[in-house]
C-alpha cells in the first residue's frame, strides 16, 4: 500500500523495516502519515530536519523483567515495558495497560498515538505508554498487590515528575496506581505526588480524573452535534466496553439526554431497550468486577438480552462509541452501522476502528471522530492533575469538569479549523493528525536535532 506522498512513504517503508511484525504500530503510523502529505508540500523544514521521522523513532524503550510470587507460591515472570516516545512539549505522559496482549508492537503503537493526542489538548505533555503481558483477571488482591510493586520495582528508576508520569489504561484502575504509587514512595523515600495520574482523591489524585474519558469523548460527541446544530437530547447510542471509558460515556450520555441502549465486555454484549441501568453495570464491573453477562438476570425484563456471537454494531444506533480496544470496529461493522443509520462513530478506545471501518465510514459520510481527539479528556485531565499537585492545591468537581469540557471544546474547535485550512472541511481524522502533529514538530524544530 502507498502513502499519498513520495516522502512520506519513504519514511512508511523505513518504519516497516525497523519494526517489523508490529502490525498496530505501522497501522497507527500510517494513518498518521497519510494526513500528512499537505503539511509536508507547505513546510519543507519539516522534510529537512526529517521531523516525521525522527517522531516515528521512540526516544527510548524500555523493557524490563517482571519476577513475582503468586498466591500457590509459584514464581510468575511477565514482562513490562515503556516507550518514552517523545518529550518535545513536555515530559512523557501516558498510560500502563496490563493485558496478556501487550507487547512491544501494542505499547509503540499507543505511545506514538499519544504524542499527538496530547499535542492537541494544548498542555504540556509529551508522549509515552506503559505495561505488561501480565493478566490482571481472576487474580487476588494479593498477587495484584505484588505484582504492581515488582513492576514499580523496575519502572521507578525510569519515571519522575519531570522525567515520564505514567497513569492508567486498560488494566490499570485506581487500586493498581496505589500499589504502584506505594512502591515508589517507599523505595524512593519523597512523596512525589506529579509522579503518577490517576491517584485518589485523598492523596493527590484530581477530580473527574475518573470519569474523565468517557466524559469527555461525550463532551467532544455533543460538540460535534452542537456543530450541526443538533444535540444528545433522544439519541440512541451503542457505547462498546464496560470499563472505565465506557462507563463515564455512558454516565454523561444519560446526564445529556441520549439513551445508551448497548455495551460490551469481551465475552459478548448486552442490549437494554429501555436504556442501560448504569447503577447495575456499575455494580457488576465496578463492585465485583464481574461479567456483563450478569446484567440480563439482574435486571430482568422483556427488554434485554444478551449476545454471545455476532457484533454489537449490529445493534441499531444513531450514535457509536467504541470505547473497548483497539480494531474492534471494522469494514463489515461499519457497513451495519451504516445500515441502521448511524451518523456519528467517536473513539473512546485508542485505534478501536481498524482502516477499513474509518474508509467505509466517511465514504458513507458518517461523521468519523478519532481517539486522539475524541478520548484525549482523560490525558487532559491527568495534565490538570498534575497542574494541582504543583501547586499542592485541589480544584471542587465542579470546577475541574468545566476545565475538561472547555478543553474538549478546544480540542473540537482546533482539529476544524486546521481541517479547513487545509481543505479537507468537516474531517476530524486529518484536522487532528495535522493540529497534533504541527505543535509537537514546531517543538522539535526549536530544540535542534535531538
Ligand atoms: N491511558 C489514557 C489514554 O489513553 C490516559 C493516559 C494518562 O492519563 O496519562 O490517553
Amino acid at each position: 500500500m502507498s502513502v499519498v506522498d513520495e516522502k512520506l512513504q519513504d519514511i512508511y517503508d523505513e518504519v516497516l523495516r525497523r519494526n517489523p511484525g508490529e502490525t498496530e504500530f505501522h497501522q497507527a503510523v500510517r494513518e498518521v502519515l497519510d494526513s500528512l502529505g499537505a503539511v509536508v508540500a507547505k513546510n519543507p523544514q519539516y522534510a529537512e530536519a526529517a521531523v516525521i521521522g525522527r517522531l516515528c523513532e521512540p526516544e527510548r524503550q524500555i523493557i524490563f523483567k517482571v519476577a513475582w510470587v503468586d498466591d500457590s507460591g509459584t514464581v510468575q515472570i511477565n514482562r513490562g515495558f515503556r516507550v518514552e516516545f517523545n518529550s518535545a512539549l513536555g515530559p512523557y505522559k501516558g498510560g500502563l495497560r496490563f493485558h496478556p496482549s501487550v507487547n512491544l508492537g501494542i505499547v509503540k503503537f499507543l505511545g506514538f498515538e499519544q504524542i499527538f493526542k496530547n499535542s492537541l489538548t494544548g498542555m504540556p505533555i509529551g508522549g509515552g505508554k506503559g505495561g505488561s503481558d501480565f493478566d490482571p483477571k481472576g487474580r487476588s488482591e494479593a498477587e495484584v498487590m505484588r505484582f504492581c510493586q515488582a513492576f514499580m520495582t523496575e519502572l521507578y528508576r525510569h519515571i519522575g515528575e519531570y522525567t515520564d508520569v505514567p497513569a492508567g489504561d486498560i488494566g490499570v484502575g485506581g487500586r493498581e496506581v496505589g500499589y504502584l504509587f506505594g512502591q515508589y514512595k517507599r523505595i524512593t523515600n519523597r512523596y512525589e505526588s506529579g509522579v503518577l495520574t490517576g491517584k485518589g482523591l485523598s492523596w493527590g489524585g484530581s477530580q473527574v480524573r475518573t470519569e474523565a474519558t468517557g466524559y469527555g469523548l461525550v463532551f467532544f460527541t455533543d460538540e460535534v452535534l452542537r456543530a450541526r446544530g443538533d444535540s444528545f437530547e433522544g439519541k440512541q447510542v451503542v457505547v462498546s466496553g464496560s470499563g472505565n471509558v465506557a462507563i463515564y460515556a455512558i454516565e454523561k450520555v444519560h446526564q445529556l439526554g441520549g439513551t445508551v441502549v448497548a455495551c460490551s465486555d469481551s465475552a459478548g454484549y448486552v442490549v437494554d431497550r429501555d436504556g442501560l441501568d448504569l447503577q447495575l453495570i456499575k455494580e457488576i464491573k465496578l463492585g465485583r468486577r464481574g461479567r456483563i453477562s450478569e446484567y440480563v438476570d439482574l435486571k430482568g425484563g422483556t427488554a434485554t438480552r444478551y449476545a454471545k456471537e455476532g457484533s454489537i454494531w449490529e445493534v441499531p444506533c444513531d450514535i457509536a462509541l467504541p470505547s473497548a480496544t483497539q480494531n474492534e470496529l471494522n469494514a463489515a461493522d461499519a457497513t451495519s452501522l451504516i445500515a441502521n443509520g448511524c451518523t456519528i462513530v467517536a473513539e473512546g478506545a485508542n485505534m478501536p476502528c481498524t482502516p477499513g471501518g474509518i474508509r467505509r465510514l466517511t465514504e458513507a459520510g458518517v461523521v468519523f471522530a478519532p481517539g486522539k481527539a475524541a478520548n484525549a479528556g482523560g490525558v487532559a485531565t491527568s495534565a490538570l492533575e498534575m497542574q494541582q499537585n504543583a501547586s499542592r492545591d485541589s480544584w471542587t468537581f465542579e470546577h475541574t469538569e468545566e476545565r475538561l469540557a472547555n478543553i474538549m471544546r478546544g480540542i473540537h474547535d482546533r482539529c476544524m479549523e486546521t481541517a479547513d485550512e487545509y481543505g479537507v472541511p468537516g474531517s476530524y481524522l486529518i484536522g487532528a493528525n495535522i493540529a497534533g502533529f504541527t505543535r509537537a514538530a514546531d517543538a522539535m524544530l526549536a530544540q535542534g536535532i535531538i
